[in-house]
């Protein structure tokens, strides 16, 4: 298979982290005898030093261009107190909606040889493996009227002409607006009932139905759409609800789908299930290009160290290998490979608790080699 990749990546520990990715993958080329060509682009704060701006035309042109892109991630503190526009994170947003990707994939599972990692006890990740399908181009963080208003909107009217938008520091009150639209929900209900049956076959759709509309329209069309699926079990639940049993019970979901802001805050909670935000891959879906990302930021903390843990990256290419590519043994093969070396005892310092026997530190590129001999080796 010949397979065309653009590589963004990005800031901080975004560079590091994808460049572990990358050996990987071509690894993964060479054992397969796949043929995989990598372009790389500019993105986030890179652009914005490069070209002044965060996502460039051109970049957008390279990620239409090839089957798939992998990033590493955006921002900094340099670029903080730039306006909204020319902040990195903007050029993110930006090429989700350039790609079209209305879903992102974030699973949550545990590595047996990690359990110790998670701030939870053993017994209760015991068995964790979730998906979060989060709708990703509607709700709050888009819908409008959007801003901020003067002390005459305090009363709700925000849509009178007289309440003209202001800048926040003449604010009285900043607004936002929650809203789905019938097909929007049905088409990320539909697709977390394709990844569904590729599993356990069991969702659970989350929303804050008892209180907002949008909610009550997105658990009627779920319900809707459930009712045409026999062959999966659907479950509904309250987003607070949701939030405690990811913490009390996690094992008990299989595939959650939910909305922008919901999916955002529980991927980010799940995310602590697995020991660290190092470990988890997402993928943007259903646009015309995927994009793949580990979860976690720039991490400027650590950034230019050799610190970063690249098994986050590498993760999202083995669920690029297998959500766009079908190509199951691949995915698996450097799953295995992860799997093992974190078996053997090699941990980056983030996965490293106090005095385990048997642990050897690695730095980034030490674990990104460490994978590339499990891929070769299997
Ligand atoms: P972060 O994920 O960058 O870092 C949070 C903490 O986790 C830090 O202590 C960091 O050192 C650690 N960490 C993160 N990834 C790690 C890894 N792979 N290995 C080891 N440790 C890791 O989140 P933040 O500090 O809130 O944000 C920093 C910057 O990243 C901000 O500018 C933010 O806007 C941006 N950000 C970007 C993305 C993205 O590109 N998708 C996502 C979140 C935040």
């Amino acid at each position: 298979m010949k397979l065309t990749l653009t590589i963004l990546p990005g800031d901080g520990i975004g560079p590091e982290v994808t460049a572990e990715a990358l050996k990987a993958l071509q690894a993964i080329g060479q054992r397969f005898g796949h043929l995989i060509e990598t372009q790389s682009a500019l993105i986030g704060g890179a652009a914005l030093d490069a070209l002044g701006i965060p996502l460039p035309d051109e970049t957008i042109k390279t990620c239409e261009n090839s089957d798939a892109v992998l990033l590493g991630a955006i921002g900094g503190p340099r670029w903080d107190r730039n306006p909204p526009a020319l902040k990195p994170e903007s050029g993110l947003l930006g090429i989700r909606k350039a790609l079209g990707n209305y879903a992102n994939l974030r699973p949550a599972r545990i590595f047996t040889a990690l359990k110790g990692a998670s701030t939870l006890k053993p017994e209760v990740i015991e068995g964790v493996d979730l998906l979060i399908v989060r709708e990703l181009t509607g709700g709050i963080y888009f819908g409008k009227p959007r801003g901020f208003a003067g002390g005459g909107a305090t009363d709700g009217n925000l849509h009178d002409s007289a309440h003209k938008v202001i800048e926040v520091k003449d604010a009285v009150v900043g607004f936002n607006t929650e809203i789905y639209s019938v097909g929007e929900i049905e088409r990320i209900v539909r697709m977390a009932i394709e990844l569904a049956r590729s599993r356990r076959r069991r969702i659970c759709s989350v929303d804050k139905a008892n209180v907002l509309e949008s909610s009550q329209l997105w658990r009627h069309v779920a319900a809707r759409l459930a009712a045409t699926c026999p062959d999966v079990q659907f479950t509904f639940m309250y987003v607070d609800n949701c939030a405690m049993q990811l913490v009390a019970n996690p094992a008990q979901f299989d595939v959650i789908v939910t909305s922008n802001l919901f999916g955002d805050i529980l991927s980010d909670e799940a995310a602590m299930l697995t020991g660290s935000i190092g470990m988890l891959p997402s993928a943007c879906v259903g646009g015309r290009v995927p994009l793949f990302e580990p979860v976690h930021g720039s991490a400027p903390d650590i950034a230019g160290q050799n610190l970063a843990n690249p098994l986050a990256a590498i993760l999202s290419v083995a669920m690029m290998f297998q959500y766009t590519f079908h190509l199951s043994e691949e995915a698996r093969t450097l799953e295995r490979a992860v799997e093992s070396v974190l078996a053997e005892g090699f941990r980056t310092r983030d996965l490293l608790s106090s005095s385990v026997p048997g642990i050897t530190r690695v730095s980034c590129n030490e674990m990104g080699d460490r994978v590339v001999n499990g891929i070769m080796q299997s």
